[in-house]
């Protein structure tokens, strides 16, 4: 799951892309409203985190725009501003959620949550593929009886693989949504960590969930 922060403190914005991250999500982060724009104009976003005072062009304004254009990428707004008033502005320009600063990490991580499982249109804690299991709040993860220890690359790599289970997913969609805007498209690197993938998730079991479809990308089979 790849999250966008737009946010012009630079600490705030540090702190939340390094919580996220250690999580397992790919973060970018826009120092204002433009560059915020710009990066949902060629990027493909699962959250939005938008503050609503930025320099170019503000949080309201930017959210309005995006839901003008048709993006319906949830968004959480961030404010120093507590007021009623203000709720009732970014929920009526579009966004979906509101936090207010300062705040606990745990909370804009567990409205994350919130937001991607409402993405999802289904109330989950848990992505079951036959007998793969992955617990989206402790990070656990089974194949039948056997735990499996991922690092925070597989876990989100899985996870995304997971969530499209049955579909194919090329490279370009996996490096979207599962690394950040650093990724370089020149390297095997998602090769390599579905190879890491497969010695965890597959070796040992007759039937095997990682498939490769060539010369289009992978599948994770039902
Ligand atoms: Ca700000």
């Amino acid at each position: 799951m790849r999250i966008l922060v737009v946010e012009d403190e630079v600490k705030i914005a540090q702190f939340i892309k390094r919580g996220l991250k250690e999580e397992g999500y790919a973060v970018d982060v826009a120092a204002d409203g433009e560059e915020g724009h710009f990066l949902l104009s060629s990027n493909e976003y699962d959250v939005i985190i938008l503050d609503l005072m930025l320099p170019k062009i503000d949080g309201l304004t930017l959210c309005r725009t995006l839901r003008k254009e048709g993006n319906h990428t949830p968004i959480i707004m961030l404010t120093a501003k507590d007021t009623v008033k203000d709720k009732v502005k970014g929920l009526d320009s579009g966004a979906d959620d509101y936090l207010h600063k300062p705040f606990a990490f745990e909370e804009l991580l567990a409205r994350v949550r919130v937001l991607l499982r409402k993405k999802d249109s289904r109330v989950q804690t848990q992505l079951k593929v036959e007998n793969l299991t992955l617990d989206l709040l402790t990070h656990k993860v089974t194949r039948g009886e056997k735990e499996i220890e991922l690092t925070v690359k597989e876990y989100a790599l899985l996870e995304y693989l997971m969530r499209n289970a049955g579909n194919i997913v090329t490279r370009t969609m996996i490096s979207e949504h599962v690394w950040d805007i650093n990724f370089d498209t020149f390297t095997n690197v998602i090769d390599v960590y579905i190879n890491y993938l497969r010695n965890k998730i597959d070796s040992g079991f007759p039937d095997k969930m990682i498939h490769t479809v060539r010369g289009k990308g992978y599948l994770l089979k039902k």
